[in-house]
């Protein structure tokens, strides 16, 4: 158990724990797939075990209904451990590789060691699982972590740093609590592996901060993710999908579809359906849907004002705003909001929204969807929703993103078979599963010389007419 106490922006331990990581990062490098498998079932049992407790922490800072935090939270931490748990030996194995008759006599293998000791730096969002779910991979490698979860989400940050000390010693795995002083002063340590979820903007920072140190990085970014509704669409079924992916946490997800592009044709009954939608959802027996207790909160007066200021520019610039309710800015509340007759200049289109606010914005030819997505940067993720064949790989095929679902939103996030990333602005690296695993290892190239000789002797100096022939032999022949 953890003997010391960390306390909320002290930054003058930070150097001190980071060389105790760093101490037993040898030893903990040396540990077997057995060991490993075990402290990552101490986590499993640990979080199924005190799952109240981690309804009642995120409840405190995101009024998050326990059900939502059980999908979005508990049980994909749980399953990306059973995952790992289930497949650690395979990817532990030396990776044997095929040698090329050019170097006969030798053989050669990859393995995956840890990278050494790693920084876990998270968001407020999704604060357990995102501070958790990069720990799992980070352990599962072989490495020693800090982890900096977020000050906006202070209740389950301090959980976090109790759960953590309850379960591995100090020189192991250990949480600091605090703002940008704190992180501030971790990425100035030499940490060999940088995890970084949040923003852009701060992505940029940390990968700056790395570079002093050449520490490698995993950037877990946000964007804006557009959603593609073509016009032979399922609407109810794509209405169902978007308004839970769109609405969940309250629209503050990264992989939330941000925005919508549709098919001018189809626009005014999809809204319509979206608006049923929502209702049904939130308020399924006619009450205020702000009486709802499965609708998330903003998570603070900056972010509500933020939001509010959205739409006020959306609405100055001839926007329509369908907010189903009225925001309250005293409890934080926003209401489902469709916003339509959108324009590019609009900060809605231009920011990510991170929040209950869905533009919708039209199209005739899906050649204009293609342009718009093009000009912003390249997003987290992409929605199509479409029946044709032909239409879904037209859209593949003329956009990118670091995940897609097809008439689904979301749930490419919850199969730890699939890299979950961006690219560029929306992320470098991947996480999940084995990607989880490497993005955590050094990949180290073993070769060995299995007979004395070498096909390449005859080629050492001084070089004469033999090796000179055996080269232009080799580049001819292999
Ligand atoms: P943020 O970038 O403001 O903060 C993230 C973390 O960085 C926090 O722990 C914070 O303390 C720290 N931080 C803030 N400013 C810093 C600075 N100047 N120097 C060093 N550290 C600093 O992000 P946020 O508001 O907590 O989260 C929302 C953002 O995260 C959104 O953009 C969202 O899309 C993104 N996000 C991405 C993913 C993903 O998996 N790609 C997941 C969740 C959230």
């Amino acid at each position: 158990m953890n003997t010391s106490v960390i306390i909320d922006n002290n930054t003058q331990n930070i150097e001190d724990i980071f060389i105790h990581l760093k101490k037993n990062a040898t030893t903990i490098k040396k540990t077997s797939v057995k060991e490993r498998i075990k402290k990552l079932e101490k986590l499993e049992h640990y979080i199924l075990d005190h799952r109240d407790e981690i309804h009642e922490a995120i409840y405190k800072d995101l009024k998050k209904h326990p059900v939502e935090v059980d999908t979005s939270e508990v049980l994909t931490i749980v399953g990306l451990i059973r995952h790992t748990k289930k497949h650690l030996k395979s990817w532990m194995k030396p990776n044997k590789v095929s040698t090329p008759l050019s170097m006969l006599g030798t053989s050669s293998y990859v393995l995956h060691e840890p990278k050494g000791v790693c920084l876990i730096i998270a968001p407020w969002n999704y604060p357990f699982y995102l501070a958790i779910s990069p720990l799992i991979y980070a352990i599962a490698a072989g490495n020693t972590v800090a982890i900096k979860p977020s000050e906006l989400s202070e209740h389950t940050s301090l959980y976090i740093q109790k759960m953590i000390s309850m379960l591995y010693s100090i020189d192991e795995v250990v949480v600091i609590l605090g703002g940008v002083d704190v992180s501030t002063t971790l990425l100035k340590q030499k940490f060999n592996h940088i995890f970084f979820t949040g923003s852009s903007n701060v992505g940029k920072v940390v990968m700056k901060a790395a570079v002093n140190n050449l520490a490698s990085v995993t950037l877990e970014l946000g964007g804006k993710s557009p959603t593609v509704i073509c016009k032979d669409a399922d609407l109810k079924d794509a209405s169902d999908k978007i308004t839970w992916g769109k609405f969940l946490n309250a629209g503050q997800t990264c992989i939330a579809p941000d925005y919508a592009l549709i098919h001018k044709s189809v626009e005014k009954e999809f809204v319509e359906q979206m608006t049923n939608t929502i209702n049904e959802f939130y308020s399924p027996n006619g009450e205020l849907i702000k009486a709802s207790p499965d609708l998330c909160r903003i998570i603070n007066k900056d972010h509500f004002n933020r939001l509010k200021g959205l739409l006020e520019d959306a609405s100055e610039k001839g926007a329509t705003i369908i907010m189903n309710g009225e925001m309250d800015e005293a409890t934080k509340y926003m209401p489902p909001t469709l916003v339509t007759n959108v324009t590019n200049d609009m900060r809605l289109m231009q920011e990510e929204i991170f929040g209950p606010i869905y533009p919708i914005k039209s199209y005739d030819k899906i050649e204009e969807a293609f342009e718009i997505i093009e000009e912003k940067e390249k997003p987290l993720a992409l929605y199509i929703f479409a029946k044709k064949k032909k239409t879904i790989k037209k859209v593949l095929q003329n956009t990118t993103a670091g995940g897609t679902c097809i008439n689904e939103t979301i749930l490419h996030i919850n199969n730890p078979d699939l890299p979950f990333g961006g690219i560029n602005n929306s992320g470098i690296g991947k996480s999940h599963g084995k990607y989880g695993f490497v993005g955590f290892s050094n990949q180290r190239a073993v070769l060995k010389n299995r007979v004395g000789l070498t096909s390449v002797k005859p080629v050492y100096p001084p070089y004469g007419k033999l090796a000179s022939k055996l080269t232009d032999f080799i580049i001819k022949y292999f």
